[in-house]
């Protein structure tokens, strides 16, 4: 008989797994052992997901440059993966985005456009700064900033 450190009861052998080549038993009983790491295994995989979601809402919003090969042709502000999809991918005559009317009027294959992020930010107000500022700087084509 062996008492579990865990639950303090005292149990017999088989209710505790071997270790260290089976030269040992656990001090805590297997039903311990199980609670144990299952608790574990729940504050970690809850502390994984916290990351997880701090992380995409880093990467969520910010600004971003959309480029003719290495011609900048537009600087915007906001969700990224929204915003790329928008100037990008979308086919709709209804689509408002700047990008893809340029291109259907200048006759541009939208495939041969780059995207990517200047900064992110998450701060409205910082945001629409920042993207006023990379507009002066950057002087996209469709959407420049003069000073
Ligand atoms: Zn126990």
């Amino acid at each position: 008989m062996k008492t579990c450190k865990q639950c303090k009861v005292e149990k017999p052998f088989t209710e505790f797994s071997k270790v260290h080549k089976g030269k040992y038993y656990k001090s805590y009983c297997k039903k311990c052992s199980t609670r144990v790491a299952n608790k574990w295994k729940k504050n970690n995989s809850q502390r994984k997901k916290s990351n997880d979601e701090i992380f995409r809402k880093k990467l969520g919003t910010g600004i971003y440059i959309v480029k003719l090969f290495d011609v900048p042709l537009y600087v915007g502000e906001g969700n990224i993966n929204a915003r790329k999809h928008h100037h990008l991918f979308t086919k709709s005559d209804k689509c408002d985005s700047q990008v893809k009317q340029y291109c259907d009027k200048h006759n541009i294959n939208r495939k041969l456009l780059s995207f990517n992020i200047l900064e992110y930010e998450d701060d409205k107000q910082r945001m629409v700064k920042k993207e006023t500022y990379y507009r002066t700087v950057l002087t996209p084509i469709i959407n420049p900033t003069t000073k």
